[in-house]
């Protein structure tokens, strides 16, 4: 029998392989290394800053070609690490202190390294393994240590943190599989696992020690569970999964280009939540997606160094929308602040970041960045069907003064000659219990919604969405919640406008089946997602889906109302 544990599944599939040790040693490379003269050192770490900028440069054009542009975002991320001056800078100053150029790279990108992981905080987190993952490359390069060839069979992946560079050099049909020692399923290895759809487990903390290099394994990443060293049954048991995931890939490829429409015709959009214009592509062709209903513009605002100008960001969204080839592209304004902080921003230290001072509270009070954000998008807005969405708004007030602004930003556009699309409508994320329950009010004012139960949920059920602690009571069924989503489509509904949702709540296939029941339009989700939601909403009448939640919204109970759910509409195998 195999060895069992369990981790969070953090992306489903079942898959099994060899297991890879990430994260490779390098101390006896170092402890064996001589040294020369300070200057031929501080030149060998001078000339190896350049020869893995120019390797990284490569790989970011095979990424591109190869469609992979997750990863290609990333690493051209720690390119720029690379090539920052003060980088350079850092690494010379130690190199030229300690005499030795492998070990003083390391120890520079360790030092700022550490500046980040002191700032406590997912995002700067995944920037801190960022800088030790291009450290370390740097210093291999000057060792002349090679990564270890994969032989011909698959591996998972295994570490504590997974290097960002070593996941998005492995081609992704030699890797079935990633096992991470920690939490965060916001750091870089998790991002690209999703991009691929590589089945992932997280939060294994020390029970990752019991794996060794070479090991076989079967994990199941919906699930979170993992056989070390299984036995020929489980081998055969997990064989006979896999064909059933193969079948489910085809069934999803063949309804890319079918509508998400219930048995009895009732039809919704299904859209992809998109972080930079490059997802785009992947989205619509590979997942059926029929536009975007979030771009997550502050994206762009997070991989700089300052605010990035109106020239810029246009380029970035006009790539979107084009190609989103005339189907809707709804881009959200900045949504900086929360678990999303802006170093360049130099936000004071908040006691509760996610209800300070972010996203559209940012915007009205500084013209300086907001300006050339609306400017950008109205002028995109010539290339496609463009929607601006404000999120966090929690009153009339604040729309009404971002229709001023955006009136501001078309006269300065006028004046500077330059084309822009007027009517480019403005829509409420709705995504504060304020919002949702002031929906009928703002609905009057708004030329649309997208519900953004991300955070609805957090704050009506003062739930941290990042709090791994507390996530079981993280409850999209929540009756709180339901009422809320549902108010707000009703009002929509009731005004004439067009309502969707963008939150993850969107991807659950179960809640999918109430939104439809709600009349809401459309449904916007990770990519990946769409083929499984689609899948669920072909799969029942809007009539049963209708009677499921008069039923549905009598019941007390998130748990309960999950298991009547399932119960209700099995056979979709999710
Ligand atoms: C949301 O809050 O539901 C949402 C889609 O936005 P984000 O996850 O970026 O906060
Ligand atoms: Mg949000």
């Amino acid at each position: 029998m195999a060895n069992k544990i369990r981790g969070r599944g953090v992306i489903a599939g079942v898959a099994l392989g060899r297991i890879r040790l990430a994260g490779q040693n390098i101390d006896g490379y170092l402890a064996k290394y001589q040294p020369e003269a300070v200057e031929v050192e501080v030149e060998k770490a001078s000339d190896a800053l350049i020869a893995v900028a120019e390797a990284m440069r490569e790989r970011i054009v095979r990424l591109q070609e190869q469609k992979m542009m997750a990863q290609a975002a990333i690493i051209e991320a720690q390119r720029l690490m690379v090539q920052d001056p003060m980088m350079a800078e850092n690494i010379a100053g130690k190199v030229a202190e300690i005499g030795n150029a492998p070990e003083g790279v390391m120890e520079a990108a360790e030092s700022q390294a550490r500046v980040f992981e002191d700032m406590q905080d997912d995002y700067f987190s995944a920037r801190a393994t960022d800088l030790r993952d291009v450290g370390k490359r740097i210093a291999k390069y000057i060792l002349g240590v090679k990564e270890p060839e994969i032989g011909s069979g698959k591996v998972i992946l295994c570490g504590q943190e997974v290097e960002p560079s070593v996941i998005a050099e492995i081609p992704t049909e030699k890797i079935a599989g990633v096992l991470l020692g920690s939490g965060s399923t916001t750091c870089h290895a998790v991002i690209i696992a999703k991009a691929r759809a590589i089945p992932t487990i997280a939060g294994l903390g020390d029970k990752i020690d019991g794996i060794r290099n070479g090991d076989y394994v079967i994990m199941d990443g919906g699930r979170g569970d993992i056989l070390v060293r299984p036995s020929q049954q489980e081998i055969d048991d997990y064989l006979a999964r896999m064909r059933r995931q193969v079948e489910l890939a085809s069934r999803y490829q063949a309804l890319r280009e079918l509508p998400a429409k219930t048995k009895d015709g009732h039809r919704v959009n299904i859209m992809a939540n998109i972080g930079t214009h490059m997802d785009v592509d992947t989205a619509i062709k590979t997942y059926g997606a029929e536009g975007v209903g979030l771009f997550r513009s502050e994206f762009l605002f997070m991989g700089h160094k300052d605010i990035p100008d109106e020239e810029e960001q246009f380029r970035a969204y006009r790539g979107a929308v084009e190609k989103c080839q005339g189907r809707p592209c709804i881009i959200r304004t900045m949504d900086i602040g929360g678990d999303k902080p802006l170093p360049y921003l130099h936000v004071p230290p908040e006691n509760n970041p996610f209800l300070g001072w972010r996203a559209v509270r940012i915007s009205l009070q500084r013209r300086d960045i907001f300006m050339p954000q609306l400017k950008a998008i109205l002028r995109a807005g010539l290339y496609g069907d463009v929607s601006i969405m404000v999120p966090m708004i929690i009153n009339v007030e604040e729309l009404q003064q971002v229709r001023d602004m955006v009136e501001e930003a078309k006269v300065e556009l006028a004046h500077e000659g330059q084309a822009y699309y007027d009517t480019v409508p403005i829509g409420v994320m709705v995504e504060t219990p304020a919002a949702a329950i002031m929906s009928p009010i703002l609905a009057k004012y708004a030329d649309f919604f997208s519900i953004g139960t991300n955070d609805l949920i957090q704050y009506t059920l003062a739930v941290d969405r990042t709090n791994a602690t507390i996530s079981s009571l993280y409850d999209p069924f929540h009756p709180a919640v339901l009422r809320l989503v549902k108010n707000t489509i009703q009002s929509a509904r009731d005004n004439d406008i067009w309502v969707g949702m963008c939150g993850e709540m969107a991807s659950d296939p179960y809640a999918a089946i109430l939104l439809v029941a709600m009349g809401i339009d459309e449904v916007s989700m990770s990519a990946p997602w769409i083929p499984r939601v689609k899948e669920m909403i072909r799969s029942v009448t809007l009539h049963d889906a209708k009677d499921a939640l008069a039923r549905v919204m009598k019941m007390e109970d998130g748990h309960v109302i999950r298991k009547y759910l399932r119960k209700r509409f099995p056979g979709n195998n999710l």
